[in-house]
């Protein structure tokens, strides 16, 4: 197998296999490379409706092997050390591989040892989360397990995290089903976040706002989630260092928990990253800030935009773009991503608000219709649309 790649892809997930395949479109000759450890390949913006009860886990996930674009090669280990100066990356099995270009998309990194007790009590005693795989069907036993007088929490912590509206999304299902079901007045549905308002679009911040009343949810703001025990059902959060500090004891039937998210531990070690872990790239263009021959996208990058699978769908042709024109030899990278990013706020069982909006946070919406207003339509696109569109165009490099 060959070490040298003309274009070598560290990562197989979302970002990784959509700019493998566009690049191969573009220019099928390319001897491009993907390193990636995992036999599976997961559409996780579903496991939200998974841990509703209105998705099958399974068409969430496919096999590695038959996503690699045709013409790639699959190196299936992990990626652990760069030495960018020489053009090299180093795997955890010990192999060192040489590149002329090299695209960083490793995703973001779930930091659940980091709230005390959560390891050892996710998947039982009421503790849930969408955030895994094998996690997210215990999200929908916890909800129907909820009886009258009991309480549910859902957490989103001060990190940034993959798809910021995925903490509330489960809890707007939760509350509906509640709701559906007789219980809303009797139920205490809160949202404790470590972040300081509900969304960072005023219009969507606002429609939601409104969904938050109309559920009766208690909202309780700039709280980290700091430890579970599971089996006494209780949660301590600790506010803000700047408002105080103080920590408090939340008693629960059922916790979705958001886990803290960070950047790859490998990522933050290597020269790649920022002062915060992340990889340091112009946010318009997408190639490194130091190293002209390396790009990234993807979660695991400092751009400032939401970290969703929508962001990648219009970063990767910018990506490859520029990529193209720095191997024809351009001095000028011709594309520019202006940070779009999008989130199907699921506001109940058949309500969708698609909150579409660029690094300014300006909604830039695709519809000729009010997005902000929850729709039977955005909901048909978010459940049978936008996963056809996943597995069938974006994977391939055609949308
Ligand atoms: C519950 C939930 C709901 C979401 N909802 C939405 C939504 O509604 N809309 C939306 O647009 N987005 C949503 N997202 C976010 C979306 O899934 C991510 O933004 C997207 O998958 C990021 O793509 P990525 O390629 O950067 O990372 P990933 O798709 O996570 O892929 C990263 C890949 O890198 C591999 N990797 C890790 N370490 C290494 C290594 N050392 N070497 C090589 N490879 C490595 C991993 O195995 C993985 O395959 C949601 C996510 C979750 C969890």
């Amino acid at each position: 197998m060959s070490k040298h790649f003309q274009v070598l892809i560290i990562g197989g997930g979302n970002a990784g296999i959509s700019v493998a395949a566009k690049l191969l479109l573009k220019k099928e000759d390319l001897l491009v490379g993907i390193i990636e450890p995992s036999d599976k390949h997961y559409y996780q913006p579903a496991w939200t409706l998974v841990g509703g009860g209105t998705f099958n886990l399974q068409k969430t996930v496919r096999a590695e092997a038959s996503v690699i674009p045709k013409g790639a090669l699959w190196i299936k280990d992990a990626a652990k050390t760069f030495e960018p100066e020489n053009n090299q990356v180093t795997c955890a099995c010990g192999t060192v591989y040489t590149y002329d270009y090299l695209v960083v998309a490793p995703g973001i990194q779930l930091d659940w040892h980091k709230v005390k007790g959560l390891k050892e009590t996710l998947g039982k005693n009421g503790v849930c989360s969408n955030y895994a795989f094998d996690q997210a069907s215990y999200t929908y036993e916890c909800i129907k397990n909820i009886q009258q007088g009991e309480t549910a929490i859902f957490t989103s912590p001060s990190t940034p995290v993959k798809c910021g509206g995925a903490p509330q999304k489960i809890m707007y299902l939760a509350a509906d089903y509640f709701k559906r079901k007789g219980l809303l007045n009797d139920v205490s549905v809160s949202f404790v976040s470590g972040g300081g308002m509900i969304f960072g679009v005023k219009k969507y911040a606002d429609a939601l706002l409104k969904l938050v009343s109309s559920y009766n949810i208690n909202l309780n703001f700039k709280y980290d989630l700091i430890e579970i025990d599971g089996e006494k059902k209780l949660a301590t959060f600790k506010l803000m260092e700047s408002e105080g500090g103080k920590t408090v004891i939340m008693p629960f039937n059922m916790i979705h928990v958001t886990p803290p998210q960070s950047a790859p531990d490998f990522i933050k070690e290597s020269k790649l990253a920022n002062a915060a872990g992340w990889i340091d790239v112009n946010k318009n263009t997408l190639q490194h800030t130091q190293y002209a021959n390396i790009f990234a996208l993807g979660d695991a990058t400092n751009t400032p935009n939401a970290k969703t699978g929508a962001a990648i769908r219009k970063q990767a042709p910018v990506l490859v773009a520029n990529l193209l024109a720095l191997i024809n030899g351009s001095k000028v990278l011709p594309a520019q991503y202006n940070g779009y990013g999008s989130c199907p706020l699921v506001a109940g069982y058949g309500k969708l608000i698609l909150a579409e909006f660029d690094y300014s946070n300006t909604p830039v919406e695709t519809f000729p219709f009010n997005q902000a207003k929850p729709r039977w339509s955005m909901w048909l696109l978010k459940k049978y649309v936008l996963p056809w569109m996943y597995w069938n165009k974006i994977l391939k490099g055609t949308a």
